[in-house]
């Protein structure tokens, strides 16, 4: 079974005026159609074909550039997506805000430092929020499509946030401006996904 464009559960218009719909739609219908269409194609025939796309990351070889760029960018996009949405948003609470307050004394703070972060990777990259055994959770950062399965990124845990740095996620309605949308970024995270992703991986 090739891998598939994931469906938004949103319209592409819904996280306005956080993020513009024609942001949305070239963001998913181009950017996350290509790097899954060429995924699909650099897997084909090879022993990756049929495994999931986290065991393909964990046991990636750093060295498969065609796997680890098309491949990290078909799991970041798809964990972006679903850890965003406009109506259903819920808010921080039980054990991963017990858990965000432990690592970074309130949720302001950890606010801060994951803009910072995300505001801080040069070039094109992702920020995360990662849980590691025991339920600890830590921010990182990784460049490119890399992202905090893949072997030595000096991440590690499993990432349940995610946000999205490269200038196409951003440069139509912000330009230059990252902080601006990073801060957006937090208006319409989904945060019941977040924790469930949390409860999950733990
Ligand atoms: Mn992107």
């Amino acid at each position: 079974m090739a891998f598939e464009l994931p469906k938004l559960k949103y319209a592409y218009d819904a996280l306005e005026p956080h993020i513009d719909a024609r942001t949305m739609e070239i963001h998913h219908t181009k950017h996350h159609q290509g790097y899954t269409n060429n995924l699909n194609s650099a897997i084909e025939g090879t022993d990756l074909e049929g495994k999931t796309i986290e065991n393909i990351l964990i046991n990636l070889d750093m060295e498969n550039k065609a796997v680890r760029n098309n491949g990290g960018g078909f799991y970041n996009h798809s964990l972006f997506w679903s850890v965003m949405n406009p109506e259903n948003r819920g808010r921080l609470s039980g054990d991963l805000k017990d858990a965000i307050e432990a690592e970074y004394k309130s949720f302001d703070a950890f606010k801060e430092e994951f803009s910072k972060t995300a505001a801080t990777r040069f070039g094109s990259g992702w920020a995360w929020l990662c849980v590691h055994k025991g339920g600890k959770v830590a921010i990182c950062s990784t460049p490119n499509q890399d992202n905090p399965l893949m072997p030595g990124t000096g991440c590690g845990g499993s990432p349940i946030l995610g946000l999205d740095v490269w200038e196409h996620a951003y440069y139509l309605n912000y330009q230059n401006r990252r902080a601006d949308y990073i801060n957006a970024f937090f208006n319409v995270i989904n945060w019941n996904e977040v924790e469930r992703c949390y409860a999950e991986s733990k």
